[in-house]
C-alpha cells in the first residue's frame, strides 16, 4: 500500500486509461455492416458472411474457413469433428471425447480446453518450453509414453509468438493424433512463413474485442476438408436436414456468425498487417525501454514471426523479490533492486495502465487438481494451490511466478510508453 502510494506522487495518472489491448475501428466496419442493414441482411447468412469466410481461409492460408459466433464454438466444433473422427459418432447424450484423455497446453486461457470438457473428455496438461512459452515438443512425446491410447492434441499459440507448431504437428503424426490448433492470438502469426492457423487438423481464430482484429466477437474454424467444413456448419445451424420441415438427426448448435459482426470483421481485415506493425513496435519500445533490467520479454523463436499481440516480461530468477499468491490473492514484500509481477502490475495501476498475470496455468487451476500433467521429465499432478516463489519444478508454474503482460494497446502513444517503462523500472529501484 505505501509503495502504491508513493507511484502516485511520483507518477501523474494518464487520464485515458491505458488498455491491455483494445479494438482498433475502422469506417469500413460500418459500409459493410450499413450494407447488410440496406440489403435486410440481418440473419446469420449473407454476403459479409460469406466474404469473411473466403477471406479468412485466404490468410490463413487454408481451403475452408467456417464463420462462428466466437472461437470457443469453433474449438467446440474443431473438437467435435476431430472426436467423432477419432470414436465414431456419440449416443445422443454422450459427447464425442467421452472418458477419452486428451492432451492440452497448459499455459492458456481456459477456453482452449473447455470445448475438450464439454464433449466429455478429461484434459492432461503438458507443460510449457521455456524457449518459447508454447506447448514443450519433449514433454509431449513423453506424454505420448506414458499414455500412449491419447489420439488428440490441442495447442494454442500463446500471446501471438507461436512456438514449433510444425514440431507438435510431427509428433501428432508420428503417433497417429489429430491435432487441434488454438491460434486465437496468433492470427497473422508465421512459423517458416506459413501461417498460424493452418497447422491444425482443424484451427480456430478469434474475432473478440481484444484480438488483434476484431468484430466485437466472432471467431473461425479452419480446415482443408469441404466435407468437415459442411458438417461444422451445418451443426452451427442446428443441424437442420435438406427436408421441407425440420428434420433432424443430430443435436444442433446456434453458432453461426451473424452478418453484422461479418460485416464488422469483413472491415477489420485489411488492416491486419497494420495492426501488427503497430503491435511490433509496441513490442520493440519495451524491448529497447527495458534495457539493462533484469527482465526478458516474450522470446521469440527461431523461424517464427509472431504477430506481437501481447508484449510481456519475465524477470530474471535472482531478481524476485519474495510474492506469494493465494486463490484469489497476491503479497509481496519489496525488496531494492528486485521487483515481481504483483507490484508491477500494482504500479502500472496507479498510473491508470493495465497490465495482466501470465495466464495462470490450467494444471494450477482448482477444477483440474486431480488431472495428470505431463512435463519433460515425467508425470506429476497439479500442484497446491498456495504457490510460493522459489518451490517451482515445472516451467509453467514458474513462468506465471515471474511474468506479466504489459499494457500492448496499439494505440498508445510513445510518450504514454515511455511513462510505463519509467513506472517499471522504478519497481526495480
Ligand atoms: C480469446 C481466446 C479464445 C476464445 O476466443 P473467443 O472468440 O472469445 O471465444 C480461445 N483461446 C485463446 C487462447 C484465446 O486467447
Amino acid at each position: 500500500m505505501i509503495l502504491a502510494f508513493d507511484f502516485v506522487k511520483k507518477f501523474e495518472k494518464f487520464e485515458d486509461k491505458v488498455w491491455l489491448a483494445t479494438p482498433t475501428p475502422h469506417p469500413e466496419m460500418l459500409e459493410y455492416i450499413k450494407d447488410a442493414y440496406d440489403k435486410n441482411w440481418m440473419t446469420t447468412a449473407g454476403e459479409n458472411l460469406n466474404e469473411v469466410e473466403k477471406i479468412a481461409a485466404e490468410k490463413a492460408e487454408v481451403k475452408y474457413a467456417v464463420g462462428l459466433c466466437n472461437c470457443t464454438s469453433a474449438l467446440h466444433l474443431c473438437i467435435k469433428l476431430a472426436g467423432e473422427k477419432l470414436y465414431g459418432k456419440p449416443a445422443i447424450s454422450h459427447g464425442a471425447l467421452e472418458g477419452k484423455k486428451v492432451f492440452c497446453s497448459d499455459m492458456t486461457f481456459d477456453a482452449t480446453l473447455n470445448p475438450v470438457v464439454y464433449e466429455g473428455g478429461i484434459p492432461v496438461f503438458i507443460d510449457t518450453d521455456a524457449n518459447s512459452w508454447n506447448m514443450d515438443a519433449d514433454a509431449l512425446e513423453k506424454a505420448f509414453e506414458l499414455h500412449p491410447d491419447v489420439k488428440l492434441v490441442v495447442s494454442a499459440e500463446l500471446y501471438g509468438f507461436p512456438g514449433r507448431m510444425d514440431e507438435i504437428k510431427r509428433i501428432c503424426e508420428k503417433h497417429g493424433a489429430l491435432l487441434v490448433e488454438d491460434a486465437a492470438e496468433a492470427m497473422g502469426a508465421t512459423i517458416d512463413g506459413k501461417q498460424c492457423g493452418s497447422f491444425g487438423d482443424y484451427s480456430a481464430i478469434s474475432y473478440n474485442g481484444n484480438k488483434i482484429i476484431t468484430g466485437t466477437s466472432g471467431g473461425c474454424l479452419l480446415t482443408n476438408s469441404l466435407e468437415d467444413a459442411n458438417q461444422a456448419r451445418k451443426w452451427s445451424t442446428q443441424s437442420r436436414e435438406n427436408a421441407p420441415w425440420y428434420q433432424h438427426e443430430q443435436v444442433g448448435y446456434n453458432y453461426r456468425m451473424s452478418n453484422f459482426i461479418a460485416g464488422a470483421v469483413r472491415g477489420q481485415y485489411p488492416y491486419l498487417e497494420e495492426h501488427i506493425a503497430q503491435k511490433k513496435a509496441v513490442y520493440e519500445r519495451y524491448k529497447e525501454g527495458l534495457k539493462g533490467l533484469p527482465v526478458k520479454m516474450n522470446p521469440i523463436v527461431d523461424g517464427t514471426e509472431p504477430n506481437y499481440w501481447l508484449s510481456s516480461l519475465i524477470i530474471d530468477k535472482n531478481a524476485m523479490c519474495k510474492q506469494v499468491r493465494d486463490d484469489s490473492k497476491a503479497l509481496y514484500n519489496p525488496e531494492k533492486g528486485k521487483s515481481c509481477p504483483t507490484e508491477i502490475l500494482e504500479a502500472l495501476a496507479t498510473i491508470n495502465a493495465e497490465g495482466r498475470p501470465i495466464w495462470k496455468p490450467m494444471h494450477m487451476q482448482p477444477m483440474y487438481r486431480l488431472h495428470d500433467f505431463v512435463t519433460k521429465s515425467g508425470n506429476g499432478r497439479a500442484m497446491t494451490n498456495a504457490y510460493i516463489s522459489g518451490g517451482v519444478f515445472d516451467v509453467g508454474a514458474d513462468i506465471f511466478d515471474r511474468g506479466c503482460c504489459l499494457p500492448s494497446d496499439n494505440k498508445m502513444t510513445k510518450e504514454q510508453q515511455d511513462r510505463i517503462i519509467e513506472v517499471i523500472r522504478a519497481c526495480f529501484e
